[in-house]
């Protein structure tokens, strides 16, 4: 089924409000195993809207429109809807009880003409009920294509998509997906390995994609279930990560996931506790703990340590030493995590020094970090370079690699 979407507002093209309505339905459909082709939006003007749907009826089996069923005079969609298709407006009985409900209410509010507009449907339309607001949505079918009215408030669309247009939508094969997430490798040469792979790929699809610092890989397949699409999922996975090195850079699936998830989990399931001493990234690695509820359980504090006396005084760390070592320098990363962990008490601690650029520091280029890690056996540090990258990457990426070490820390312990 080839499904568009059109969205109507001409707040949209004057980008005024965001197109989240289409990119919603767009997750929707595809959960349901329906192609979308097209995404349009077009002004609240008649003329107009007829031209697209015009063009929508050739090229399209399922058209959905958002927007233009409130009240007033610029709302034209149903109108335009019922002209293009040659079928009357006509008024939903279960619609009209509810802006009968609404009004006998508001006694404050006047009820219009207008208002009655909103309990209208075309001729021979399902109607999807808004238990949200007052626009009565619907479905109509006409010479093998399916229009769909929704209106515009996201608060109405969401919950009359779900409970009232996904049932009549829902066949018996759906969209099922995983994403596996990697770090330490980039896009072209993640593709590279699974080329292979990648080009005979057809049920499960690959496809790649890019973030900060991260690459991901999600496999999407149509299956009546999701045992049977975890069994066309496990497969693929499996050959994925039996490719050159990747098992080892594989380090968890999930949308929401992240790196700083997978650590913060790690760190509640093992019952440790962890600080920071940050300097290039003054906090950033915190902040990441602090997003997650129940950060207190493993967070207890830490510190910010930008120049080179605070390093000195808030860590107890004699300032000749600093000195001499210089602050991007391995002594300084291994000084300051293991200073941090003890002046906290906590089981870990992470350090991140480093040049975020875009200067050179102290002889070392931009994107030159060293990240220390201190637990009660050892204390050791990494040298990353990330270098060519703007000032907020190189300290995105540097705290993506200290989550990272505390992650294989905690997995080898
Ligand atoms: P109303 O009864 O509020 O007039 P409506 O169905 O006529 O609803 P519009 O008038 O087109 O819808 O839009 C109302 C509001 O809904 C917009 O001001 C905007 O906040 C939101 N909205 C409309 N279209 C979209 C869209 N495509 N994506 C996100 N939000 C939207």
């Amino acid at each position: 089924m080839k499904a568009e979407i059109i969205a109507v507002g001409t707040e949209i093209l004057t980008g005024q409000i965001v197109n989240t309505n289409a990119q919603f339905l767009s997750e929707k459909l595809a959960s349901l195993g329906i192609d979308v082709y097209f995404q349009t939006a077009v002004g609240d003007n008649e003329e107009r809207l007829l031209s697209i749907l015009e063009i929508a009826r050739r090229r399209s089996d399922l058209v959905i429109l958002t927007g233009g069923l409130g009240p007033t005079e610029d709302d034209l969609t149903k109108q335009t809807l019922s002209k293009f298709l040659g079928r009357d407006l006509l008024f939903d009985q279960k619609a009209m009880e509810k802006l009968d409900d609404f009004f006998a209410s508001r006694p404050d509010r006047v009820r219009t003409p207008n208002n009655e507009r909103q309990a209208q449907m075309l001729e021979g339309a399902i109607a999807l009920q808004n238990r949200t607001g007052l626009a009565v949505g619907g479905l109509i079918e006409i010479d093998q294509v399916t229009y769909v009215l929704l209106p515009g408030p996201p608060s109405e669309l969401k919950p009359m998509v779900n409970q009232e247009l996904v049932p009549l939508l829902a066949t018996g094969e759906q969209l099922y997906s995983r994403v596996l997430r990697f770090f330490g490798i980039g896009e072209s040469q993640l593709v590279t390995i699974l080329a292979d792979l990648i080009d005979k790929q057809t049920d499960p699809t690959i496809a790649p994609y890019a973030k900060t610092g991260e690459v991901t890989l999600r496999l999407s397949t149509k299956a009546i279930s999701q045992e049977l699409a975890n069994l066309k999922l496990d497969t693929v996975e499996q050959e994925i990560l039996a490719h050159g090195n990747l098992a080892e850079l594989f380090y968890g699936c999930g949308d929401d996931n992240s790196l700083a998830k997978t650590t913060f989990d790690l760190l509640k399931e093992t019952g440790k506790t962890i600080t920071a001493a940050e300097s290039l990234t003054a906090g950033l690695f915190q902040a990441s703990l602090a997003d997650f509820s129940g950060a207190s359980a493993v967070f207890k504090g830490g510190f910010v340590t930008y120049s080179m006396e605070e390093k000195s005084k808030m860590l107890d760390i004699p300032l000749a030493d600093l000195k001499e070592q210089g602050v991007v320098s391995t002594f300084t990363a291994e000084k300051m995590a293991e200073q941090a962990r003890k002046l906290t008490e906590s089981d870990l601690a992470v350090s991140l020094t480093g040049v975020a650029g875009p200067d050179s520091l102290e002889g070392q280029p931009a994107g030159t970090v060293f990240i220390g890690l201190a637990t009660a056996e050892k204390v050791e540090s990494v040298r990353v370079n990330i270098a060519g990258r703007s000032r907020s990457d190189v300290r995105e990426i540097a705290v993506l690699h200290a989550f990272n070490l505390v992650r294989k820390t905690l997995l080898k312990a």
